[in-house]
């Protein structure tokens, strides 16, 4: 049998087992796995060193406006090259829906600005902030049927938020067609109440942001979520869960059985609202939402990533600038509520998530690499990437367990001028990633042409079936009724 790669003895890692051997690579596929493989036309030494599937970022914001009409600094090529040096193999950043444009035009227009710019796989999740009717009987199907099985959709913000009548009927579509909603759960109104009283007092500091959103406003409206994906019987997934008690929230829908999955963010392991209080309008780096929270709050979200709460622990790489581009865009001392919100971090992600989890020993290697790729390939369908198994894609990451450096915003290879992460010193970086058996990025230099990153059609999401219903939506116990189409 020839490869045309070969990676040689180094030790694989998979979220049950590692092992030390070598992975035949034809075609782009994994095609052997033996504890020694000869030959390969190229062969890559992997001794010393851990070879782990590619990560997949499943939460980042690339070449996309926000509702106020603001631009991501990164486009498609910055945004994967980022990814790819940060040990990532394809990720999966939002299209996001304008109101009024219809989901047909969405999917093209990121079409037109991933296929010739990402120098790895991708994919979509869809945001809809416009549910009109044809956008709910025919073209989110559509957008179903070419694989693009997951869409976001807001409890909060007034130009995005659904409302739960809202919420129900878009949760029963994706039921319907085997889609998985994605929710940014926080209570709108809190936030606006909080605002309001913050302004009156002439409160508009950065810090103040933290301060706006507080913990309850997450926690009431992920309880919410969650019962009103029970009530429709549809999956849910908690998009960067930032509190004890909506994890808590979590982690009890997870026991019952329900279909509720969850990520959080480095952002929330690693700092909190005293990075808002930094001098000046230094603060307003540190904004996103929901916002960054305490030293307790750490502790209690590395506890839920290491007992199986969180899914994934995503970037959320939301990248606006520290100048007039980005987070000044409504002038240099904006009130907090107009400071863009968001923060870079799809390069510093598994890094840091390698140091602080693994190293640190909060998680182990297995579970890294289960909430860096494994879990995100199986909840979000791509069921040929998260595994080094015969027949899947060569996504591959080698690590250097024990290589440590300081994070430098030039070494997150983006259009940003600002890392939250600058001068932590992190151990364990990845060294070779490969997608489809290409080497992207080798020794801290891109290999890859851009462009060459190919849209990945998704599987549908499947409940399982223990699925709980209410019993109110069971013929069995309700008279007979069957409201499901
Ligand atoms: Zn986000």
């Amino acid at each position: 049998m020839e490869f045309d790669t070969v990676i040689h003895g180094g030790t694989i890692v998979t979220p049950q087992e590692s092992w030390v051997g070598d992975i035949g690579i034809r075609a782009g596929r994994i095609a052997a796995l033996a504890e020694r493989i000869p030959g390969g036309d190229r062969r890559i030494d992997a001794s010393g060193r851990l070879v782990l599937p590619g990560g997949i970022e499943a939460h980042a914001h690339i070449a996309q406006e926000s509702s106020a009409g603001l631009m991501t600094a990164d486009d498609y090529y910055s945004g994967s090259v980022s990814a790819a040096f940060g040990g990532n193999s394809s990720f999966i950043p939002f299209a996001a829906q304008q109101r009024g444009q219809s989901v047909d035009d969405v999917i093209a227009t990121y079409d037109g600005r991933a296929a010739p710019n990402s120098v790895l796989d991708y994919s979509y999740h869809l945001i809809i902030s416009d549910p009109r009717p044809e956008v709910l009987s025919d073209e989110l199907p559509r957008a179903f049927a070419r694989g693009i099985t997951s869409f976001k959709v807001f409890m909060t913000y007034d130009l995005m938020n659904l409302g739960d009548r809202g919420m129900l009927d878009i949760l029963a579509v994706a039921r319907q067609h085997g889609a998985l909603t994605m929710v940014h759960a926080e209570n709108n109104d809190m936030i606006k109440w909080m605002n309001a009283r913050l302004a009156a007092a002439g409160l508009t500091a950065p810090k103040y942001h933290a301060i706006s959103r507080p913990a309850i406003a997450e926690a009431e409206a992920i309880n919410r979520a969650i019962a009103l994906a029970r009530l429709v019987g549809a999956g849910l997934f908690i998009v960067h869960v930032s509190t004890p008690e909506g994890a808590e929230l979590v982690a009890r829908a997870r026991a019952e059985g329900l279909p509720v999955h969850a990520e959080t963010c480095p952002q929330y392991l690693a700092l909190t609202r005293a990075d808002l209080d930094r001098p000046g309008m230094e603060g307003a780096k540190y904004i996103c939402s929901p916002p960054l929270r305490d030293e307790a709050t750490q502790g209690a979200l590395w506890r839920h990533a290491r007992t199986g709460t969180f899914d994934s622990v995503s970037s959320d790489h939301a990248p606006y600038r520290f100048d007039e581009t980005g987070k000044f865009a409504k002038g240099a001392d904006a009130p907090y509520p107009a400071i863009a919100n968001g923060m870079p971090g799809i390069a510093a992600r598994l890094p840091y998530l390698f140091s602080e989890g693994v190293v640190a020993g909060r998680i182990t290697l297995g579970q890294f690499v289960a909430l860096s790729s494994a879990n995100a390939a199986r909840v979000f369908g791509m069921d040929r990437k998260g595994a080094i198994l015969p027949g899947w894609d060569a996504d591959i990451a080698i690590w250097d367990p024990e290589e440590t450096r300081t994070v430098t915003a030039a070494d997150q290879h983006d259009a940003m001028d600002y890392t939250p992460f600058e001068g932590m010193r992190l151990t364990g970086w990845p060294v070779h990633v490969l997608n489809r058996g290409e080497t992207i990025v080798e020794g801290g230099a891109l290999k890859a042409a851009r462009g060459r990153g190919r849209f990945v059609a998704r599987q549908p999401y499947r409940i399982g079936p223990q699925a709980p219903t209410v019993p109110e939506l069971d013929p069995a116990q309700n008279f007979g009724a069957d409201i499901w189409p």
